[in-house]
């Protein structure tokens, strides 16, 4: 009896160590599912390595945090899968002194994977639940760095223009010419541009002497960019 209590504690023990950690699984999400698809930018490797993610999926999914793939955030809303938002960030290559415009907030988590390369981030989102829970987890986890802005981000955020980058998270049928407006000269723009729930085409827009150029990257499949009634 006792030597079957023996066992089933040991069971127990060695089970439980074997469970990997959210920092175990952030590094094999870093490894197996971004560098190994050619990501090799070091900034976003490392932004990617610390940012929390399960602490920004509701608490259902943080078993599924640092899984391949998409998840729901309610409000038929989904915080983007890692790969799509590492592929973003290097796109828009941030430095650290930049100021980079976000639309769609939604979970936070890529407004956090910026905040921890650049120094100011302005987020857009247009759900307002959406952008008071953001701001709310960003702010637990001292992302000080981050403001939330609730409204619709097809106007961008004149008053804190020109920004170095913009990052879109819902796909747009066209571009927004107020966010064009509001890059800055030899700012970037990555942008997921096409009809609402078909295949999409992730953008790079770079201003360069007051010239757009737009570079396709990828297919990608966003949720449709809305707008307010006003
Ligand atoms: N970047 C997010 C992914 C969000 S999904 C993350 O890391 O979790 C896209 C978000 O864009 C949704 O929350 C949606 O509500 C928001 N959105 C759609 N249209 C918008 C608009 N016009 N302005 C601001 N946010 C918008």
């Amino acid at each position: 009896m006792k030597q079957l209590f023996i066992l089933f504690l040991f069971c127990v023990l060695s089970s439980g160590g074997y469970a990997q950690s959210y920092r175990e699984r952030r590094e094999a999400m870093v490894s197996r599912q971004i560098e190994a698809r050619g990501i090799t930018h070091q900034p976003t490797l490392e932004a990617m390595r610390k940012v929390e993610r399960h602490l920004f999926v509701p608490s259902g999914y943080r078993e599924d945090a640092y899984r391949d793939t998409p998840l729901p955030i309610g409000r038929g809303q989904t915080i983007s899968q890692p790969y799509m938002v590492a592929l973003m960030t290097s796109l828009l290559a941030p430095q650290g002194d930049d100021r980079i415009l976000e639309i769609g907030t939604g979970s936070g988590y890529q407004a956090a994977v910026l905040a921890e390369i650049v120094r100011e981030v302005y987020t857009i989102e247009i759900v307002p639940e959406l952008g008071e829970s953001a701001r709310e987890t960003l702010a637990g986890l001292g992302y000080h760095q981050v403001t939330v802005v609730v409204g619709d981000g097809y106007r961008g955020l004149p008053e804190k223009a020109p920004f170095d980058g913009i990052i879109v998270t819902a796909a747009p049928e066209t571009i927004p010419p107020p966010l064009l407006a509001q890059l800055k000269e030899g700012g970037r723009m990555v942008i997921p541009v096409g009809p609402p729930g078909a295949v999409q085409s992730l953008l790079l827009i770079e201003k360069k002497n007051g010239k757009i150029r737009k570079t396709r990257k990828e297919h990608v499949r966003f949720v449709p960019f809305t707008r307010s009634a006003d």
